[in-house]
């Protein structure tokens, strides 16, 4: 853990922007020393990762869940996921839904959204999203909150595209906003940024980024 990048970082984001750490496949001691250099919003990928962690480390760490999340597995992290960023499809919002009911919560979504180029990456078109939206289902699940979107650039060297990227995911932001939430100001937060690419994303509107390697090194895949 490099305290030194930790607080360089948090220093340099602007005042509405929170840092979120990406802690996967990084031992519980490289988060406590992060929590002890004032750092509280840890991002986990993984259910079971996640479960191992969470149980061990203070109580006050804001766990939020920023990888694609099987439907199966919210039961696990429903009863104290802070945030999960990465809602990719109706099906998941409604299971989330019901587990948030039966662990007494209302548990903050982010949409994930595809604007990059590249196939893989999950998320709704924003089309789709659009679509989904007007559909109106998402009013009667009492145990969401839909509090913004999220996004992952294309991995390119290529700034122009990442920027444009982003630029899409905030403008989709902003026209979300006015045609479903203008009523609701918990409907704020854009995810995007990570490491290689935080300071276009900052231009573009981010209120949270979400840095791992930076700060924790280099990821071990076992
Ligand atoms: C791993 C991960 C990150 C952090 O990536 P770094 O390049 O290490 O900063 C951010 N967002 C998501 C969704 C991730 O899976």
């Amino acid at each position: 853990m490099d305290s030194k990048v930790l607080q360089r970082i948090t220093t340099e984001l602007p005042s509405g922007t929170r840092l979120v750490a990406v802690s996967k496949y990084h031992p519980a001691e490289a988060i406590l020393e992060a929590y002890q250099a004032g750092q509280r919003i840890f991002g986990e990928s993984h259910v079971q990762e996640l479960q191992v962690k969470q149980a061990q480390l203070p109580t006050d760490i804001q766990w939020h869940f920023i990888g694609h999340l099987q439907t199966n597995k919210v039961k696990y992290i429903a009863p104290y996921v802070s945030l999960i960023h990465s809602v990719d499809s109706p099906r998941l919002l409604d299971e989330i839904n019901r587990q948030a009911l039966r662990a007494g919560r209302r548990i903050p979504c982010l949409l994930q959204i595809h604007v990059a180029q590249e196939e893989t990456k999950f998320g709704f078109l924003p089309d789709e999203l659009i679509e989904f939206l007007r559909s109106g289902h998402w009013h009667t699940l009492e145990g969401v909150e839909i509090a913004g979107l999220m996004c992952m650039a294309s991995n390119t060297d290529d700034e122009a595209q990442i920027e444009s990227e982003f630029a899409r995911a905030q403008h989709l932001f902003d026209q979300l906003k006015n045609e479903f939430f203008t009523a609701q100001p918990t409907f704020c937060e854009r995810s995007w940024g990570m490491s290689h690419d935080y300071p276009i994303a900052l231009r573009c509107g981010a209120t949270l980024v979400r840095i791992g390697s930076l700060i924790f090194g280099d990821r071990v895949y076992l």
